[in-house]
């Protein structure tokens, strides 16, 4: 991670591999961190790491389907785990996601593969390129400091 190691040296915070609270940085940290990442696109070492990046997501396989367990398919248990996680959810997230209201019927196709049993795998969620890289640089020369809530 050659871009993420020299920002992880500026942050402070709690920070986990999928979260990072309670943290941010002034205004000369944030021009430091700015100056870390153009110095890592100029090297051209972000730009390869985009590559290898690209390249070992295209290598990953599909995930079993969280809801359906790969079969396609909903019966009773699925439901049950569709619903349980509606009322565990913020209003309206999983209702959006699924349609709202919707009303789930065993063998009905799987809303979240749309039948196929698969997922893409989680990483390639988060994409990464040098023009994002680039477009936080700027936020950080110009923000004059953040903090992540
Ligand atoms: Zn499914």
């Amino acid at each position: 991670m050659v871009v993420v190691a020299p920002a992880r040296r500026l942050l402070r915070g709690d920070s986990t591999r999928y979260r990072i609270t309670g943290d941010g940085l002034g205004s000369d940290d944030s021009r430091a961190l700015a100056d870390v990442l153009q110095r890592e696109i100029n090297s051209g070492r972000c730009e390869a790491y985009a590559k290898i990046r690209e390249a070992e997501l295209a290598t990953l396989p599909n995930r079993l389907c969280d809801y359906c367990a790969g079969a396609g398919e909903l019966t009773t248990q699925h439901i049950k785990l569709i619903e349980e996680r509606r009322a565990t959810f913020q209003i309206g997230s999983v209702d959006e996601f699924f349609g709202l209201m919707h009303k789930f019927r065993v063998g009905e196709k799987c809303p979240c593969c749309k039948g196929t049993g698969s997922l893409e795998p989680r990483a390639r969620s988060y994409p990464f390129s040098v023009e994002n890289v680039q477009g936080f640089a700027a936020f950080l020369r110009s923000c004059g400091g953040f903090r992540i809530c």
